[in-house]
């Protein structure tokens, strides 16, 4: 857990609480967090003192995130918890797996792309894709050339997602190699009407770890 800015997606900026669930089984190359792939890693907590510590991080925005949340048991509770607190409740899922009954503000779909070197039939699941564009998701995706924002317009024209709800980032953990890119993404996303978001927390702290 850790209190910092929304660091990307339609929300970004906002000062949040972030919650981080252990485990994640989709395996993206070029993941950031590969710390919280092992479900039984992290810090044995208890939902009540967990839903203290949120409390006192003294935001009224909370960022659940992983490894790949929806893989976690508690999200549930964790969730049901959180909104009892009267908090506005964010979840950043891989789109993976279908998302459960909760009562989720926000869900932010990070769906993966060829370079994340998962297979195809592994990081796009259809009915989940489908009832996330029903609850009214944001679809993020990391793109890094041309060639990238093509598979998103095959995903779009696919699974019929809204292009208002469709965000471009772009790729890399370097604030170099953001700066860099961003012009390129900014074209893309005014060419295709999709929105930008910038990775905040790159652009100001690099590849850092609970920031
Ligand atoms: S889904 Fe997220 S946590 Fe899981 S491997 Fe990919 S980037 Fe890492």
């Amino acid at each position: 857990m850790f209190a910092s800015i929304q660091g990307e997606g339609p929300s970004a900026g906002t000062p949040s609480v972030f919650v981080r669930l252990q485990g994640c089984a989709v395996g993206c190359a070029w993941c950031d967090t590969k710390y919280s792939w092992n479900a039984a890693g992290g810090r044995a907590t208890t939902l009540d003192a967990l839903l203290a510590e949120v409390k006192a991080g003294a935001a009224s925005n909370v960022v659940v995130t992983g490894g790949e949340p929806l893989e976690h048991p508690a999200l549930g509770p964790l969730v049901a918890g959180l909104k009892g607190l009267g908090l506005r409740v964010e979840v950043e899922t891989a789109g993976t797996e279908l998302p459960p009954p909760v009562a989720v503000d926000q869900w932010n779909v990070s769906l993966k792309l060829a370079h994340s070197g998962v297979p195809e039939a592994r990081r796009l699941r259809p009915a989940a894709i489908a009832r996330f564009r029903d609850l009214g998701a944001w679809f993020k995706f990391v793109v890094g050339a041309e060639q990238d924002v093509d598979e998103v317009l095959l995903i779009q024209a696919r699974y019929g997602l809204p292009s208002a709800r469709v965000l471009l980032m772009p790729l890399g953990m370097r604030r170099e190699e953001q700066e860099a890119l961003m012009p390129a993404v900014v074209e893309w996303c005014r060419r295709h009407g999709f929105r930008f978001s910038p990775r905040l927390h790159i652009l100001l702290w690099g590849p850092r770890r609970g920031v």
